[in-house]
């Protein structure tokens, strides 16, 4: 049914699930709300595009655009099946699997979550349309 599930709703998440339907992609996002944001009620000054927003106000406008898009987002908690090694570009050693936001390591910031996430997004597209073309139903 789903073409990419995803692991966590923070902005990382929820970026790459943005890009992943703008690219008609059946996205569905598990998320066991408790990231730093959903508890933020500073104001953060820092994120382009929504200064002077607290967290919980980014994390609604993200999950909004994310459903508003075509996005599931379900509540859910994912048990962790072992480690991957991750790459600098957020590739691992398990196929088909990409890791972006402050799991990467790189600085720990709302706009570097949203940056890695849509990396990890153009990444994913990329390995489905090839995986699609090799089953011979896409292109
Ligand atoms: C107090 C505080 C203040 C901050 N202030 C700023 C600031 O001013 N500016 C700034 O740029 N950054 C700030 N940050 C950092 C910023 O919040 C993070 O860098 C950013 O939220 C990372 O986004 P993410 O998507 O990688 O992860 P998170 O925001 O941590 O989101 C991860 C999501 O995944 C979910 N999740 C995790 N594990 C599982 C699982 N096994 N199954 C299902 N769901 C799961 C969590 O519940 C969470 O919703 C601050 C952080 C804190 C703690």
């Amino acid at each position: 049914m789903w073409d990419v599930a995803i692991v966590g709703g923070g902005p990382s998440g929820l970026t790459a699930a943005i890009h992943l339907v703008w690219h008609r992609r059946r996205v569905v996002v598990l998320d066991r709300a408790t990231g730093p944001l959903f508890f933020t009620l500073e104001k953060l000054w820092n994120v382009p595009g929504l200064p002077g927003a607290t967290g919980v106000e980014i994390q609604k406008r993200l999950k909004a655009q994310a459903v508003e898009q075509g996005a599931v987002v379900e509540r859910a908690s994912v048990a962790r099946a072992g480690g991957a090694v991750v790459s600098q570009r957020g590739d691992t050693n398990v196929p088909g699997v990409w890791v972006a936001g402050d799991l990467r390591p790189m600085t720990q910031q709302v706009a570097v979550a949203m940056g890695t996430g849509n990396v990890a997004a153009v990444m994913i597209d990329q390995y489905l349309r090839k995986r699609d073309i090799a089953a011979g139903c896409g292109g």
